[in-house]
């Protein structure tokens, strides 16, 4: 058996490898200059231009651009008019501002349990919290694979609610055979450098309803309007006439890094292919350790998937999760863990959150580790990763 390099052995790799990353290229580099010396930073053409191929590529109605994911989840709570005393249904296993977004607004998140073979939020977990005060529910499309869109939909139409959609892993999964983006009330997408493609930050809301449109457009741009349909007085003072007819925030994006968001977009199905040939190799490299379990994937959902998580079957194994994760760092694969139960964080639990209201997602987060995956990875690279995996889980083996 090879010996491990957290034990003294020799690293699978010399240099390190990380979960994730971006792909910047030299039309990306020359789009986003391009901009620079030209007359706009910001509220220029390319925003508007990439709004509208947001709604080609996704289908939606509309789309509206905005600063970051985060910045996308607090416009559609303020679209959707959570305020204090609404609840909105959301899922642990997901990154803060999923619920953070809530918070905003003076709602209150309700964590709603997860299937324990795909990660996503249980659609029987969301009718069962559903009470006289819930007003949401925020889905997320965990490591890019889609939620169970009609089951949801289903439960939100029956009981007057809201969907958004956490799409922020999931640009470029169809549900399906139709993108994410059109299906929810509102979908939010991020561009971070980890996720998919980037605009350095960056996020967007798609949504088909018109009036949703209305207010997330005041939302992203402090709730100030030129339109006259939207005034309340309106009284033909002049071309520099607008109002302020609520409370917005700013949440616009610049110019240039609009321009690099269109040029990722050229590329995004170079990257799903690529993205979904490393996750077909994993599966079945994966298969043949007993210690991992991989994540199960729905029918509906053609994944463009961002992460790629594995999860120790502990049973099996002498180690910790801390130490396999020691083990593959020591290799030079850099791992790391998505996502800390929303409500462990010393914040939630201030506001009054118990561990284990969740017990599914407790349960697999304390398994669970990315590992990398990004569309520049080398078939040597991924073959390192697969390999680093072996050996550990050998090394480990009971
Ligand atoms: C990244 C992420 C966000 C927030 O996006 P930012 O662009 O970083 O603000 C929201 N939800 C999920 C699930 C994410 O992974």
């Amino acid at each position: 058996m090879e010996k491990l390099a957290v034990k003294g052995g020799r690293p699978i790799r010399e240099d390190k490898i990380y979960y994730g990353r971006q792909w910047i290229d030299d039309d990306d580099v020359s789009a986003v200059s391009s901009v620079l010396t030209s007359s706009y930073l910001t509220c220029g053409p390319k925003v508007n231009a990439l709004e509208r191929t947001l709604e080609l590529y996704t289908t939606a109605r509309h789309a509206v651009v905005v600063s970051n994911g985060t910045a996308a989840l607090h416009c559609a709570c303020a679209a959707a008019g959570i305020k204090p005393g609404d609840e909105v249904i959301t899922t642990p296993l997901t990154f803060a501002a999923s619920a953070n977004c809530i918070l905003y607004c003076g709602g209150t998140p309700v964590f709603g349990d997860i299937n324990p073979e795909t990660y996503n939020i249980d659609p029987g977990n969301i009718e069962k919290h559903i009470t006289d005060k819930t007003k949401a529910v925020i889905a997320v499309d965990f490591t890019g694979q889609s939620v169970k869109i009609k089951e949801i939909k289903e439960i939100c139409d029956k009981y007057n609610l809201i969907f958004i959609e956490d799409a922020a892993h999931a640009i470029g999964t169809k549900y399906n055979g139709r993108p994410i983006g059109c299906l929810a009330d509102m979908t939010c997408f991020s561009f971070h450098p980890v996720k998919t493609i980037t605009a350095g930050e960056g996020g967007a809301i798609t949504t088909n309803n018109d009036s949703l449109y209305q207010k997330l457009v005041l939302a992203h741009t402090h709730g100030i309007t030129h339109d006259e349909d939207l005034m309340e007085e309106a009284p033909h003072e002049g071309d520099w006439y607008y109002e302020q007819v609520n409370l917005g925030f700013n949440y616009r994006m610049t110019d240039f890094q609009a321009a690099l968001l269109l040029s990722q977009l050229k590329k995004l199905e170079k990257f799903k292919v690529r993205r979904q040939e490393i996750v077909k190799r994993y599966n079945e490299a994966f298969k043949e350790i007993p210690e991992i379990i991989v994540q199960k994937e729905i029918v509906e959902s053609d994944t463009c998937r961002h992460l790629y998580i594995i999860r120790l079957d502990l049973n099996k194994l002498s180690c910790t999760r801390r130490e396999f994760y020691d083990a593959m760092s020591a290799e030079n694969i850099q791992c790391q863990v998505h996502y800390i139960p929303v409500y462990w964080f010393p914040y939630y639990q201030h506001l009054g959150y118990k561990k284990g209201i969740c017990p599914k997602a407790e349960e697999v987060y304390k398994s669970i580790m990315s590992i990398p995956l990004y569309p520049r990875m080398t078939d040597q690279d991924v073959e390192d990763v697969i390999h680093a995996v072996k050996k550990v889980a050998e090394n480990y083996r009971v």
